[in-house]
C-alpha cells in the first residue's frame, strides 16, 4: 500500500490533521493504538480566547478563533455529527478589585471583541456565588470531542484510512527518501502521538513538560444552565442536569489514575461557587502533552525530515489544532516557513545534544 502520509494517533491532533489533510486530497493512513488513557478522551473541549486570572487573550487569537469556527462547523458537515457548541463563558468576579481591574481590562482593544460587561447578574444569582457581578468571554464553546473522534474514525474506515495498531518503531525502514511501515510505503510519517512521544526514538528529545488534569461529571438538578462558568474551575453544561466540573493541574503525580486530592479540590470549589447541591457522577484523569514553553511541537526531523511530529498542544488542543495543522500542511506541501514558535526547530541544539 502506498499513502502520502501514515499518520500516528488519532486525538485531536491526528484526527484534525489527517482530516485536513484528506479533505485536501492526500492519501493518508491513520493509525491508533486504541488505547483510552488518552488526553482527548477526557478534554472537556472548551475553547475559550481570554483565559487566567489576569485575563489575557489567547496566543494568537484573532486568527485561532475565526478559523476553529469555519474549521468545525465544516467538519461538522462532512462527518453528519453534531460537535461544535459555541456558547458564551461567565466569569463571575472575586473579589471588588477584580471587577475594577477586569472591566478597565476589557476596554482595552485587544479585548473588546472577546469581552462584554453588560450582563444579567441576577440570571445567575439564583444559583452562583455573585456578590460583585460578572462578565462575559465571547467567541468561546465547546467541541464534543468524543463525537468527532468517533465519527472522524468511521470516515477513516469508510475510506481505508483506518487501521488500529500499536505503532512499532522497530519495523520503520527508510527508502530512497521514503519510509515504510509493515508493508505501508509513505512519503512521510507523521507522529501525532500525544504524551506517548516519550517512547518515539525520532522526537524525545523534546522537552514536554506533561501536567495531569482531572475533571468530574456533576449532577446540578433544575438550574438549566446554557453557559459555561469559570471562577478557578468551569463548570460546563452536557445534556439532562449533567455538567463537567474541572480542572485540576499536577505535575508530579503523572499517572492515569483518579485521586481523592482532586475529587476533594474540585468539590470544594464547586461549592465556594454554587448554591445548589450536586452529585458527583464520574471522575475522569488525563495527561496532557504540554511543552515547557507552551508552545506546541510542529515540523520535520534535523536529520530524517521523512518523520514529522505534531504535538504539545497541552492545555487547549481544541483551539490550537485547526490552525496549526493549517500552517503545517502549507509548511509539508508548499513549503512554506512554519511560524517559529511552534517550528520545533527552536530546539535542534537538544537533539544534536541527546546524539
Ligand atoms: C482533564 C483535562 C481537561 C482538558 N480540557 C481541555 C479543554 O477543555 N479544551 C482543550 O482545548 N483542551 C483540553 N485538554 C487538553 C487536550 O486534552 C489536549 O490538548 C489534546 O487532547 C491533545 O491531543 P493529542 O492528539 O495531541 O494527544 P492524545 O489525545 O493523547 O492522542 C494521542 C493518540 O495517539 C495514540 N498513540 C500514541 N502512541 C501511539 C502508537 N505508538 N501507536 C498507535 N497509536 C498511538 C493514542 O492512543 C492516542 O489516541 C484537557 C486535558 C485534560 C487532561
Amino acid at each position: 500500500m502506498k499513502v502520502d502520509y501514515l499518520i500516528v494517533g488519532q486525538g485531536i491532533a491526528g484526527t484534525v490533521l489527517s482530516y485536513m489533510l484528506i479533505r485536501q486530497g492526500y492519501q493518508v493512513m491513520v493509525l491508533d493504538s486504541g488505547s483510552t488513557y488518552t488526553s482527548s478522551q477526557v478534554a472537556a473541549g472548551i475553547f475559550n480566547p481570554v483565559t487566567g486570572k489576569r485575563l489575557v487573550k489567547t496566543w494568537e487569537a484573532d486568527k485561532i478563533f475565526p478559523f476553529l469556527e469555519a474549521f468545525y462547523t465544516g467538519m461538522e458537515k462532512v462527518l453528519g455529527a453534531k460537535l461544535f457548541y459555541p456558547m458564551p463563558i461567565y466569569r463571575p468576579y472575586k473579589t471588588i478589585e477584580e471587577q475594577n481591574s477586569w472591566t478597565a481590562k476589557t476596554s482595552s482593544p485587544d479585548l473588546v471583541p472577546y469581552t462584554d460587561t453588560q450582563v444579567n447578574n441576577s440570571a445567575y444569582s439564583k444559583f452562583i456565588h455573585n456578590p460583585y457581578g460578572g462578565m462575559l468571554i465571547k467567541h468561546s464553546g465547546y467541541i464534543d470531542i468524543p463525537v468527532m473522534l468517533q465519527a472522524h474514525q468511521k470516515y477513516l474506515i469508510d475510506q481505508k484510512s483506518y487501521l488500529q495498531k500499536v505503532f512499532t518503531y522497530t519495523d520503520v525502514e527508510v527508502l530512497d527518501g521514503q519510509v515504510v511501515w509493515q508493508g505501508i510505503q509513505a512519503k512521510k510519517i507523521l507522529f501525532c502521538e500525544g504524551t506517548y512521544n516519550t517512547k518515539n526514538p525520532y522526537f524525545h528529545w523534546l522537552p514536554f513538560e506533561q501536567v495531569k488534569g482531572e475533571l468530574l461529571i456533576v449532577h446540578i438538578p433544575g438550574i438549566q444552565l446554557d453557559h459555561i462558568i469559570n471562577r478557578g474551575i468551569f463548570i460546563l453544561p452536557l445534556q439532562d442536569d449533567l455538567y463537567k466540573v474541572g480542572a485540576t493541574y499536577e505535575w508530579d503525580n503523572l499517572t492515569w489514575e483518579t485521586t481523592k486530592e482532586a475529587e476533594q479540590e474540585l468539590t470544594d470549589k464547586l461549592k465556594e461557587l454554587i448554591k445548589v447541591p450536586f452529585t458527583i457522577i464520574d471522575h475522569q484523569a488525563g495527561i496532557r502533552p504540554a511543552s515547557a514553553d507552551r508552545r506546541p511541537f510542529i515540523g520535520l526531523h534535523p536529520e530524517y525530515p521523512v518523520f514529522g511530529i505534531f504535538n504539545g498542544l497541552g492545555t487547549k488542543g481544541v483551539s490550537l489544532a485547526p490552525y496549526l495543522a493549517h500552517l503545517f500542511m502549507e509548511h509539508l506541501n508548499k513549503n512554506k516557513e512554519l511560524d517559529k514558535e511552534v517550528h520545533i526547530n527552536r530546539y535542534f541544539s537538544l537533539y544534536y545534544k541527546s546524539k
